[in-house]
């Protein structure tokens, strides 16, 4: 048995919206040693509905973990060295389920999910409200985004989750909720808990007083007794009873951006990562002040490491669409057959072609929010080629990413120095030079592509009575680092073509 070589080993979930990963760290050095991921499908009903099955979520959460500590005895490393489970995970998906049976009543609805529109609709048109009438106290606008609309649309049009509401036999939670309730016990006793993190994101919760909020339960008419106990992000919530794991303490829980956040070690004031997933989100530490966004970013928890601690807030700004586009070109437009083939072909390309798409596939998020705004394609030619088409999507999310950064200095005044990035998209280097050129910034690239389990296993090692990590340890991580090269002019004249494409989009229906 090597493990004593390692010191004691951190396991960190992440289940995220297309795959789950579980890795091991090495808390002392936070070399990974073992790393497993599985994929997960999701289903579309209906047009703009996203759903996934809860009980797949969590099999495949098991999955990995089991798999992953198999790995590790293959390395002649002992499972039992790994002391505790962090856990991060896509945000704001919506699960309710019976605890006497412990069966969901009904799928996940995912984050992107588009059916609660006219939910949506109701409550800002019947009162005559502005969207952003509950941001002072959740840090949120009114969106089809965020759970506490997607739970009402389940209330009001799924009659057994009626039902089970009045019989007592419903619970709530995101995810990490519902993975927590199933990993410590389930139908025996399973924990009904979720992290500052993620409740932020629900609507529900007050960002100043970390509670659930009865004037906003109330506007969404949701009944506070099915809610989570909200928890920080660092402490020993309870131990595992599933899994190859069993007895292990879980001891770390945060959204997967909130994760990047801590695992790109931005703990001061204005550090900035960017995560480009299926969809990007840009996070920018605010320190322990709540800043209230004028130019439609969000307010929201970025970490509480410790129940004694004080939160830390963060501005983000979401964009719905990133590696989706791709996903896109590929699945269904099929005009590259890989995320590898998507630089060669798009480097290739002459300027007369050049195109700028908005891919508006559900609405806008970040800074616009806007559910109405179409998908847009400007300056077809006949010389334009798939390659133009490719490259007008790539740009097209690091424009998204410079309306954030635009947004950001209005509201926070920063001086970027350097933008964090990782997730699928940032291995494309291409498109990473084309992210510096587009906003004229640094951008560093951790050569750990794994942030995001990073940061659940920091949170679980740092937690009390956990103790084993050291946030030192990192500042000698190599990196790679990318640099505008384009002049100022020609940065300015493609963003203004960018900002009208941005306008007709929005204009499409007005
Ligand atoms: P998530 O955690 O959101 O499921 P990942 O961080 O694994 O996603 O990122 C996957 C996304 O990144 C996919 O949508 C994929 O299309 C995109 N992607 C992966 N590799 C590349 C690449 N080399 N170039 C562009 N996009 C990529």
């Amino acid at each position: 048995n090597k493990s004593g070589r390692f010191g004691p080993l951190i396991g960190a979930v992440d289940e995220g919206t297309t795959s789950c990963r579980f890795l091991v760290f090495a808390a002392k050095t936070a070399e990974i040693l073992t790393f497993h991921k599985v994929s997960i499908p999701f289903n579309k009903p209906q047009k703009g509905w996203v759903e996934q099955d809860p009980n797949i979520i969590l099999q495949s959460v098991i999955q990995t973990i089991n798999v992953g500590c198999d790995n590790l005895l293959k390395l002649d490393i002992n499972p039992a060295d790994v002391v505790a489970l962090g856990l991060t995970n896509q945000r704001e998906t919506t699960i309710v389920w019976d605890p006497f049976t412990g069966k969901p009543l009904y799928n996940a609805i995912v984050w992107c999910d588009m059916r609660t529109t006219e939910t949506v609709d109701e409550i800002l048109l019947k009162g005559k409200r502005n969207k952003n009438f509950l941001k002072e106290a959740c840090g949120l606008p009114v969106g089809t985004y965020f759970s506490a609309v997607k739970l009402r649309w389940l209330i009001d049009n799924v009659p057994v989750v009626k039902q089970a509401i009045v019989e007592n036999r419903c619970l709530f939670g995101t995810v990490d909720t519902w993975l927590i309730w199933n990993l410590t016990g389930g139908v025996k006793g399973g924990l009904h808990l979720t992290d500052v993190t993620n409740a932020s994101r629900t609507m529900l919760m007050n960002l100043k007083t970390l509670a659930w909020d009865e004037q906003l339960c109330k506007i969404f008419k949701i009944p506070m007794h099915i809610l989570p106990e909200i928890r920080s992000c660092s402490e020993i919530y309870g131990y595992l009873t599933e899994s190859f794991l069993k007895g292990v303490p879980i001891s770390g829980c945060i959204g997967d951006q909130q994760a990047a956040l801590v695992g790109h070690m931005c703990f001061q004031k204005e550090q900035i990562k960017c995560t480009y997933g299926l969809g990007s989100f840009l996070l920018c530490n605010t320190g322990n002040a709540i800043i209230n966004s004028e130019h439609g970013l969000l307010s929201t928890v970025a970490y509480q490491l410790g129940k004694s601690k004080q939160p830390v807030f963060a501005l983000e700004g979401s964009v719905a669409v990133a590696g989706a586009a791709m996903k896109w070109l590929i699945d269904d437009l099929n005009i590259v057959d890989s995320v590898s083939d998507l630089a060669t072909i798009a480097k290739n390309v002459n300027c007369k072609g050049e195109l700028y798409f908005v891919p508006a596939f559900g609405g806008l998020y970040s800074p616009h929010w806007n559910k109405e705004a179409k998908s847009i394609i400007c300056g077809l030619t006949d010389e334009s080629k798939p390659g133009h088409i490719i490259k007008a999507l790539l740009e097209a999310v690091a424009f998204q990413i410079r309306d954030i950064l635009e947004a950001l200095k209005l509201d926070y005044n920063i001086q970027l120095s350097k933008l964090l990035v990782d997730g699928g998209m940032a291995a494309n280097d291409f498109f990473m030079q084309i992210q510096s050129d587009i906003c004229g910034v640094t951008i560093v690239r951790p050569s750990v592509n794994e942030i995001t389990c990073l940061g659940a296993a920091i949170v679980a090692g740092i937690a009390e009575g956990i103790e084993v990590w050291d946030l030192n340890y990192m500042s000698s991580v190599p990196n790679d680092v990318f640099y505008p090269c384009i002049s100022e002019n020609e940065r300015d004249v493609k963003y203004n073509r960018w900002k009208l494409a941005i306008e007709k989009s929005l204009d499409w229906n007005r």
